[in-house]
């Protein structure tokens, strides 16, 4: 196997879960909208995190969102709670500053 097989295999096995996904069509509520409000914020995180206790994947998106520093909402846990932690974000300019 040459190098681009590996990172072609390696790519398709890392990523393969998200095709599991309950939220695929429905990035409009992990991500915020810019200017977002803070209750507006709420109640639309409110609703991901019904669609992902019912994900098959939860467990494996979490991880792999605490370790690529993502953000917005993935595994029912959004970037604040993975910058609480100890999951930093690289740029956590949507850290909220009560946090
Ligand atoms: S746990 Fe939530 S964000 Fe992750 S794949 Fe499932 S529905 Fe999507």
């Amino acid at each position: 196997m040459n190098a681009a097989e590996i990172i072609i295999t390696r790519r398709q096995t890392d990523d393969a879960w998200m095709a599991k996904g309950a939220c695929r069509g429905l990035t409009h509520l992990f991500f915020p909208s810019s200017a977002e409000r803070p209750q507006a914020r709420e109640r639309r995180e409110a609703q991901a995190r019904q669609v992902c206790a019912s994900c098959t994947v939860q467990t494996t998106c979490r991880e792999f969102a605490r370790t690529h520093h993502e953000y917005g909402l993935w595994g029912g846990e959004s970037e604040d709670e993975r910058h609480e932690a100890g999951y930093r974000l690289i740029a956590p300019i949507g850290i909220r500053a009560a946090s």
